[in-house]
């Protein structure tokens, strides 16, 4: 028997399948999607069986099959045929591309895999007894397997050891290994909430035809969660399995819990807050089919369920769902559409920002849109309240507006709950004016300048435009242009200050890194420890706190000026899903939001809650710059040590791509907007375009030219969700 195995280097030049010898004794273990261990030069190396034949294909001597890994297949049919459609997507290796399906916790490397499953002892009887002829310890031991059929060793053990041995010895008791897994969920069965009119209408329509593509708008608080456990619901009515994918951001104890309760032990979570030997017991509960309901961040969408009937996509216009490094740079939208295909499944994505992407579509009749415009509680979206930063810094109030100081103290004496959202910087340093809040923008992209230290110079970094550093801020004349923003711990400081009293905690990637520590915070704050909740954007997704009926925004300016098309956006959509953690039960809430730039339609129409007013106007730009959905984007990333050598192969790059695709504005090269890491120095080229199959046979003869030569580096990002 000869085996076709693609081995674990994800290198292009190796990504091909290798063929080995089965040696006689692994036959019978031997099927296509199992992991075995080979030889490969001087090193060992995991691979996937892809396939298994008679007779070898080359004249060639081959090499033994060391060992199996596995002895059920990790990736069924559907997996293997979609990780090479993945492959031909994304234009990367076929292994990276089943290697991303795998959790981590799965790798032979990671951990020795066997000695992490534990196991449960249980005896039962091998043959009818008579009670009668036993007494005592012996008796009570017997009569208790009598009347349960299976026990577990340890409450026999608790009984009388020394019986339970003499039991043992009389070979009267059949001993059972039973694989113990290590999350457990109790199915608490709760009262189903009566659902309203209009989320009893999105249920019907969904689950009216299968095997259609849904967008759904719905407003915070308007009951979506509610409507996909009702349509999952019905899928398992039908004995069909469901994938529900939130933001890794949001999978928090809440919604974890929310779908327990009703589903008990259906549900495997997958998340980050899992050891790997959690993960690997989830896991492993998907393979054995215990589980019909898989919840988790993005990697969740390759849980390997049968049958599937809903994949539904929480937040689906949040960026986490699209992998950008490293590769396989998929989005899980397109691997839930191909995913849906296959097991003839519904696909729901629900936001209540939808990305302008899907919106378009949803309008257009791609999807089939539905909406949820009301809150269930009847209640108004809560009152948003603009401040104009540039007046209160006049005042000589930097962080904390008049308006806002005023609305905690009130807040506070209501012994009522506040959010306070920091927004968090991009990764790139933009220069703002610290007076004005002024931010340099590229005249031909519409994106925020990066600064770049070497150089000293002001660059875009989707056209490669630059100008010069200036002194003085060119529109207010002050000298106080800067590059910092602030940092949590500083505003902390200031809160302390203003109000002495108040109990304050502090949630970002410091004080949540240890595990358990994230949930541990949401938990004291629900129970009412902590008077305000100050955090990055992980305070703006996903939490539902009744008593919350204030939420401030620091600076909503820091995201309009990260350098991205996206940049409106994203503010317009953090906004938005900040707003909505305020006022979600029975008091009315309100949100302040402060910036420097109250006129821009990100922040104006978040006032009003306009979803559709911004969609408008951002729709009006997209056009006219031709970014997406008016055209896909591709970012070429070409990078090596040898930054001449770089520069040069980039120019090079970019006259082939004018020459062979016409058609196709092709922008750059330009250097990334972290230019130099690690000593690798980056440059990109960026193509806009409308027909993807015109451009991918053109920069897959691209690839393939580079491939063999080591000093160069191609990365190919389809839909990018940043431009790094
Ligand atoms: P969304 O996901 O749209 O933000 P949720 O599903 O979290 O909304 O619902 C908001 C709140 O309203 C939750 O506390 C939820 O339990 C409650 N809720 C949802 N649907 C109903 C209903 N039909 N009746 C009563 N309460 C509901
Ligand atoms: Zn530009």
């Amino acid at each position: 028997m000869i085996v076709g195995v693609l081995v674990e280097i994800t290198n292009r030049s190796v990504d091909r399948i290798f063929e080995y010898i089965v040696p006689k004794e692994f036959e019978s273990r031997i099927q296509i999607g199992i992991r075995v261990l080979v030889p490969f030069g001087r090193m060992t190396l995991e691979g996937f069986v892809l396939e298994i034949k008679n007779e070898k294909s080359t004249d060639k001597d081959l090499r033994e099959v060391l060992e199996i890994v596995d002895s059920y297949a990790v990736l069924d049919d559907e997996l293997l045929e979609l990780g090479k459609k993945m492959r031909d997507m994304t234009l990367s290796t076929l292994i990276s591309c089943y290697q991303v399906m795998l959790p981590k916790a799965l790798k032979v490397k990671a951990k020795n895999k066997e000695s992490s499953i534990l196991y449960d002892t249980y005896y039962s009887l091998r043959e009818d007894i008579s009670l009668n002829t036993f007494s005592g310890k012996q008796r009570e031991i017997l009569e208790l397997i009598v009347n349960r059929g299976k026990v577990l060793r340890k409450e026999l053990v608790n009984i009388s050891s020394s019986s339970l041995n003499t039991l043992l010895k009389k070979e009267l008791l059949k001993e059972e290994k039973i694989e113990h897994f290590r999350v457990s969920y109790d199915s608490t069965l709760i009262e189903k909430k009566t659902l309203t009119e209009e989320q009893r209408n999105v249920v019907s329509l969904v689950t009216h035809n299968s095997f259609d593509k849904y967008l759904l708008y719905g407003v915070t608080g308007s009951g979506k969660t509610e409507v996909y456990m009702e349509i999952i619901d019905y899928y398992l009515s039908l004995g069909k399995t469901s994938i529900v994918l939130v933001p890794e951001i949001s999978l928090t104890p809440q919604i974890i819990e929310r779908f327990q309760k009703r589903f008990g032990n259906k549900i495997a979570a997958l998340h980050s807050g899992l050891s790997d030997g959690e993960k690997y017991d989830e896991y492993r509960r998907i393979l054995n089919g215990d589980v019909s309901i898989v919840i988790g961040a993005r990697s969740a969408i390759f849980a390997p369920l049968k049958n599937i009937g809903v994949i539904i996509i929480d937040e689906e216009h949040s960026d986490s769902y699209k992998q950008s490094d490293p590769s396989p740079r998929y989005h899980a939208r397109d691997i839930a559409f191909l995913r849906g295909e296959w097991h003839h499944a519904t696909v729901l994505m629900g936001s209540a920002t939808p990305s302008l992407e899907s919106m378009a579509r949803g309008l257009k009749g791609v999807y089939t849109y539905l909406e949820l415009p009301h809150r269930v509680n009847g209640k108004n979206l809560p009152f948003v309240h603009i401040v104009d930063m540039n007046v209160e810094i006049r005042n000589r109030r930097e962080t904390f507006s008049k308006e806002l100081v005023d609305l905690i103290q009130d807040r506070l004496e209501k012994k009522e709950q506040i959010i306070l959202l920091l927004n968090r910087r991009g990764y790139s340093s933009f220069i703002t004016c610290n007076h004005c809040g002024y931010t340099f923008k590229c005249p031909n992209c519409d994106i925020s300048l990066t600064y770049h230290k070497t150089s000293h110079t002001l660059r875009c970094h989707y056209c490669g435009y630059g100008e010069k550093v200036y002194q003085n801020c060119p529109k207010c004349g002050d000298k106080t242009l800067n590059s910092f923003g602030m940092g949590t711990e500083k505003v902390e400081e200031e809160l302390s200050k203003l109000f002495p009293n108040s109990r304050v905690l502090r949630m970002d990637y410091d004080t949540t890194s240890r595990k358990g520590k994230h949930e541990e915070m949401i938990s004291s704050f629900q129970k009412h420890q902590y008077d305000i909740l100050l955090g990055t954007q992980m305070v703006a997704k996903g939490l539902d706190f009744p008593q919350v009926t204030l939420v401030g925004v620091i600076n909503a300016d820091t995201s309009l000026n990260i350098p991205d098309f996206r940049s409106s956006e994203n503010t317009f959509s953090l906004l938005s899903q900040v707003a909505g953690r305020s006022g979600r039960s029975e008091k009315v809430g309100e949100v302040v939001i402060q910036t420097f730039n109250p006129d821009h339609y990100a922040i104006s129409c978040s006032k009003n809650h306009d979803y559709f007013s911004f969609y408008k106007q951002e729709m009006f730009l997209r056009k006219q710059l031709n970014y997406p959905p008016f055209y896909y984007l591709c970012n070429i990333r070409i990078s090596g040590k040898d930054s001449s050598y770089i520069e040069l192969e980039a120019s090079k790059i970019k006259k082939s791509l004018e020459k062979n695709l016409l058609n196709v504005t092709i922008l750059g090269p330009s250097s990334a907007g972290i230019f130099k890491m690690n000593n690798i120095y980056r440059y990109h080229i960026l193509l806009k375009y409308k027909d993807v199959n015109y451009v991918l046979p053109v920069l897959e003869r691209m690839i393939e030219h580079y491939k063999l030569i080591s000093k160069i580096k191609i990365d190919i990002d389809f839909n990018p969700s940043q431009i790094l």
